[in-house]
């Protein structure tokens, strides 16, 4: 599933595809949407993170390309610092340091957060939603099946 961004990441995407500077707010806009993000527990209390995203399509991450990534050298936080060997600990451990990252590069990152004009859907919406399309292209009658 489409890990969150951390701040930095979206400027090397960007520098990555060769988005010319005049596209970059469009470009951006097509490819990333906005999500709610987590709570977290912290001294003052609970709070809620914002984070950015890739969209998800209907064939699944707007970056999933004939089976690759199109941005791998360059892929967000969320993808590139999670593998699925991980346990719970490690996960939450990697989690909070991409929060922590936000958080300090808040005012930038809510700047594209704000101008993004596509929601994300709930977490656990998206998550079954991506596991649904990883199931329809993995078996081998997602398509057509042939008329008796
Ligand atoms: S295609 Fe790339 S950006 Fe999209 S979820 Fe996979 S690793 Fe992340």
């Amino acid at each position: 599933m489409p890990g969150m961004l951390i701040p930095g990441d979206l400027e090397r995407i960007l520098k990555h595809q060769q988005v010319a500077a005049a596209d970059q707010a469009a470009w951006t806009d097509q490819h990333f949407c906005r999500s709610d993000g987590v709570k977290v527990l912290t001294r003052d209390g609970l709070m809620q993170i914002p984070t950015i995203t890739p969209r998800l399509t209907d064939q699944g991450c707007v970056f999933w390309d004939k089976g690759r990534c199109r941005i791998h050298a360059v892929s967000p936080y969320g993808c590139s610092h999670y593998d699925s060997h991980m346990g719970r600990d490690e996960g939450d451990q990697v989690t909070r340091h991409g929060l922590v990252a936000i958080r300090h590069g808040a005012e930038a990152y809510y700047a594209t957060w704000n101008q993004l004009t596509t929601q994300a859907q709930p977490l656990a919406e998206r998550r079954a939603r991506y596991n649904e399309i990883h199931r329809q292209l993995e078996s081998p009658c997602s398509s057509e099946s042939p008329s008796t």
